[in-house]
């Protein structure tokens, strides 16, 4: 549990603790207390000792991890239902799917990477995304759900284990050596892989650790007052 967590985890319904831990943050590079009450919209607080971005406020920012995440969601979901990359040499053909290449390598007799690739390409990122949503559901119906502490706590553990753009860009390498060998089509799920990426980046982006942990204890709180 970081100092974020730690700081929301031990708070009751109300009280002082919740009133400063609103205003102020600890820099987690170097301790420092500092005052991040009145940001404005788009407005980052930085730490003033060590320059370390501590967090940014956006009145939009739950709208906006929301459009991203349903986005990557779609995309993921066309990316695994079409052709993914396509390979013409000498008179033949060999086309591939996204969870096909999966299945390629435990058939290969490499069922823990097919393991590893499946999980930190389609697995996680999914299960990131859809409890993101889960998250972000009562957060914008305004309605207490007792779950939403764990759920942040997942959603903030397993976002360092989503390797999207490590994949794609390995993709991108590899294509340009079988480029010299074999022709290459890229397939639909290609494009919707690439657009996921950029989505499920932008939302991942759009999740400011502090933001949501204040609007999940505020509206904890406000809700227990009645
Ligand atoms: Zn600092």
């Amino acid at each position: 549990m970081d100092k974020i967590e730690t700081a929301f985890a031990g708070m009751g319904d109300s009280g002082a603790h919740a009133d400063i831990a609103e205003t102020h943050i600890a820099c987690l590079s170097c301790d420092t207390l500092i005052d991040i009450s009145g940001l404005a919209h788009g407005e980052r607080a930085k730490c003033p000792v060590c320059g370390d971005l501590l967090t940014e406020y956006r009145d939009d920012g739950v709208s906006r991890v929301v459009a991203f995440s349903v986005a990557a969601v779609i995309l993921l979901a066309m990316a695994c239902a079409y052709p993914f990359l396509s390979f013409k040499s000498a008179g033949l053909e060999s086309v591939t799917t996204l969870p096909g290449t999966v299945i390629a390598l435990y058939d290969y007799g490499m069922a823990d990477l097919a393991f590893l690739v499946g999980s930190f390409i389609i697995a996680v990122p999914l299960l990131v995304l859809l409890l993101l949503l889960l998250l972000c559901t009562p957060l914008v119906t305004q309605r207490r759900a007792p779950w939403m502490i764990p759920v942040g706590r997942i959603v903030f553990a397993l976002q360092h284990w989503c390797m999207v753009d490590v994949f794609l860009i390995g993709v991108i390498v590899s294509l340009v050596k079988i480029a010299a060998m074999a022709t290459v089509v890229l397939g639909i799920s290609f494009f919707a892989y690439a657009g996921f990426a950029i989505c499920f980046t932008m939302a991942m982006a759009s999740l400011d650790r502090l933001q949501f942990w204040l609007l999940v204890e505020r509206l904890m709180r406000d809700q227990a007052r009645g």
